[in-house]
C-alpha cells in the first residue's frame, strides 16, 4: 500500500465499498455503496474529469496555458477546475442557473471561470452543452496553448474513467462476487463504464439504470421511447436523450424513482447510519433496494454513493422548500 502521492490527482479514485445497514437489512442483500464522495473534488466526477484531461492530453489538444470549457451540473466542474489548477490550465465552466448555490459557490472559490445560463432543453441551440461547444471554438484561436470543450456527455473517455477505475474496482473490492449493479446516469459516464468492466467478467451480473422523476431514460429503456413525466430535484442526473457514453452502457432493466422514496433514505442514512449523501444517491440506493427485492436475499448489489449532502444544503434541508414541493421533511429540522 503506497500511502504517499506525488499530487492529489493520484488520489483520485480506489475508493471504498460501504455496507448500507438499512438497505442490506430490508433486503437481506449485501448492499454496498462505492463512496465516490471521498474523491478529492467530492464527487464521482473526479474520475471523469481526470479521464477527459489524460484524454486531450494524450491528443496533444492542451499544454500549461491552455483553456478547459466544459458545460456541467457542477460536479465535473469542480473535478475539472481542481486538477486544471495543478496542471496548468485555465478552466471556464457553463452551468445552469438553477443548480444549486453551493456548487457554484465551490467552482468560483476554486478559481474556475463561472458562465451562469438559463436552463433550457438540450434541443435548444442555448442548452449550456451547446453554449460550452462554442465557446471553445470562439476561444480557440485565441489561444497557442490549446482551448478544449471536455464535452463529456458525448466524450467516451469519460465512461473510459470509469471502465479502468470505477468498474474494475468493484469487481475486485467484492472478489467478483457481485451479482446486481445499480445507478443513475447523467452523462451515462459511469453505468457505461461500470458495465461494461462488470460485464466483461461475468455477464449475468444485472445492470439496472435507476431514473429520476423527469428523466427520459427510464422509457427508453423499458420500452425504447424517449418519454418523460414528473420532475425531481436532484441534480446532475437524468436525460432527454442518449448520449454517446450512455449508447455504449449494458443495462438489462430500469428502475424510475420518485423524490418520495429516494429523500427519506437520505434522511435515515444522515441520523442512523452517519453517512450525509446528495440526492442523486437517494435515486441510486433507492434502486439498488429495488433489485435487492426482485434478486432476492443473499445477493451483492453495489451502488454508487456520488457526493456529500453539503452541496445541496439550501434544498435537502430547506424546509419551505421541501413543503412548497410537498417533499419530506427530515425530522430534525
Ligand atoms: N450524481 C451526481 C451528483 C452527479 O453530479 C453526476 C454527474 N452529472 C451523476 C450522479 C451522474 O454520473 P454520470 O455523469 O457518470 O452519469
Amino acid at each position: 500500500m503506497v500511502h504517499i502521492r506525488n499530487t492529489f490527482i493520484d488520489s483520485i479514485g480506489n475508493t471504498p465499498l460501504i455496507k448500507l445497514k438499512a438497505a442490506s437489512e430490508l433486503t437481506g442483500c449485501n448492499i454496498y455503496g462505492k463512496a465516490e464522495f471521498m474523491n478529492p473534488g467530492g464527487s464521482v466526477k473526479d474520475r471523469a474529469a481526470l479521464s477527459l484531461l489524460q484524454d486531450a492530453q494524450e491528443k496533444k489538444l492542451i499544454s500549461k496555458g491552455g483553456i478547459v470549457v466544459e458545460g456541467t451540473a457542477g460536479n465535473t466542474g469542480i473535478g475539472l477546475g481542481l486538477i486544471g489548477n495543478s496542471l496548468g490550465y485555465k478552466t471556464i465552466i457553463v452551468m445552469n442557473d438553477n443548480q444549486t448555490q453551493e456548487k457554484k459557490d465551490t467552482i468560483k472559490n476554486l478559481g474556475a471561470e463561472l458562465r451562469l445560463v438559463p436552463a433550457k432543453p438540450y434541443k435548444d441551440e442555448n442548452n449550456f452543452v451547446k453554449i460550452a461547444g462554442r465557446l471553445a471554438d470562439e476561444l480557440r484561436p485565441t489561444n497557442n496553448n490549446g482551448v478544449v470543450w471536455a464535452n463529456q456527455f458525448d466524450n467516451v473517455a469519460n465512461a473510459k474513467g470509469h471502465y479502468i477505475g470505477t468498474g474494475k474496482e468493484i469487481w475486485e473490492q467484492t472478489e467478483g462476487k457481485v451479482d446486481g449493479f445499480v445507478c443513475s446516469s447523467g452523462t451515462g459516464g459511469t453505468i457505461s463504464g461500470v458495465s461494461n468492466a462488470l460485464k466483461e467478467k461475468n455477464k449475468n451480473v444485472k445492470i439496472c439504470l435507476s431514473d429520476p422523476k423527469g428523466s427520459a431514460l427510464y422509457s427508453y429503456i423499458k420500452n425504447g421511447e424517449l418519454k418523460s413525466e414528473g420532475g425531481s430535484i436532484t441534480e446532475g442526473i437524468g436525460s432527454s436523450r442518449i448520449t454517446k457514453n450512455f449508447e455504449n452502457a449494458k443495462i438489462d432493466d430500469a428502475y424510475s424513482i420518485d423524490d418520495h422514496e429516494a429523500l427519506p433514505i437520505l434522511y435515515d442514512l444522515i441520523k442512523n447510519e452517519g453517512l450525509s449523501l446528495g440526492t442523486s444517491c437517494g435515486i441510486n440506493i433507492a434502486g439498488a433496494i429495488r433489485l435487492g427485492k426482485e434478486l432476492g436475499p443473499g445477493k451483492t448489489i453495489v451502488t454508487i454513493l456520488c457526493d456529500k449532502s453539503d452541496k445541496y444544503n439550501s434544498k435537502m434541508f430547506n424546509k419551505s422548500f421541501l413543503m412548497e414541493k410537498n417533499l419530506p421533511v427530515p425530522s430534525w429540522l
